[in-house]
C-alpha cells in the first residue's frame, strides 16, 4: 500500500499553497465548491505521495490535510 494524502474538503479554503509546495504534484485545486464556498484542493489521480509532510506544514487550515504513511514494515505485515 502506498502513502496517502487525505483532504478534508470542507476545511480547505482553496488558497493554493499546498499544490505549490508538493514536490510530487499530488495536489490541485478542483472545480467543486465545498461547504464554505471555496473551490477546494483535491488529490491528483495516479500521483505518488512520498509522505514528506510539506503540504501539511504549509497549510494554514487545521486538519484540512492528513498524511497516512505506510512503512515497509506495514507492507510486509499486510502482504504476509
Ligand atoms: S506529503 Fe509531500 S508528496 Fe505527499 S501530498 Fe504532501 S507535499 Fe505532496
Ligand atoms: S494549503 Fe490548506 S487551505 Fe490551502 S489549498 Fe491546501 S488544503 Fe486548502
Amino acid at each position: 500500500m502506498s502513502n496517502q494524502v487525505i483532504v478534508d474538503a470542507d476545511r480547505c479554503k482553496g488558497c493554493g499553497i499546498c499544490p505549490s509546495v508538493c514536490p510530487k504534484g499530488c495536489l490541485r485545486i478542483g472545480t467543486e465548491i465545498n461547504l464554505q464556498g471555496y473551490e477546494h484542493v483535491e488529490v491528483v489521480p495516479g500521483s505518488v505521495c512520498i509522505a514528506c509532510g510539506m503540504c501539511v506544514l504549509a497549510c494554514p487550515e487545521p486538519r484540512a490535510l492528513t498524511i497516512v504513511k505506510h512503512t515497509e514494515e506495514e507492507k510486509s505485515c499486510t502482504s504476509a
